[in-house]
């Protein structure tokens, strides 16, 4: 499969691939049906995440379902987590200016 999927990035040009990722990709994804991965951005969950790669050919790298690569999914859980750390600042903030109002 991974060598399947490095063919076809480099023998079909970007344009093609773009209009043939919305349907091929989760139907390679078929194959991957399992438990193993859970993809932080849509919540699929695969036996492993397809390979990607033009040159070199990384594993676990796309999600079949919303075609995030590592990179996507690290920085959605950034932002997941930054998005906790505003809500605590938040109820920090809050809780100061509760506490503050008594003196
Ligand atoms: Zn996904």
């Amino acid at each position: 499969m991974k060598r399947l999927i490095r063919w076809i990035l480099n023998a079909f040009p970007r344009s093609v691939l773009q209009r043939a990722a919305s349907w091929g990709v989760p139907l390679l994804g078929l194959f991957y049906i399992g438990r193993g991965r859970e993809c932080p951005v849509c919540g699929a969950r695969r036996r492993r995440f397809l390979p990607y790669g033009y040159v070199v050919s990384r594993e676990d790298a796309l999600c079949p379902n919303c075609l995030a690569l590592e990179r996507h999914r690290l920085l959605w859980l950034w932002l997941l987590w930054l998005r906790w750390l505003w809500w605590l600042w938040l109820w920090w903030k809050r809780w100061l200016s509760r506490t503050m109002r008594r003196f």
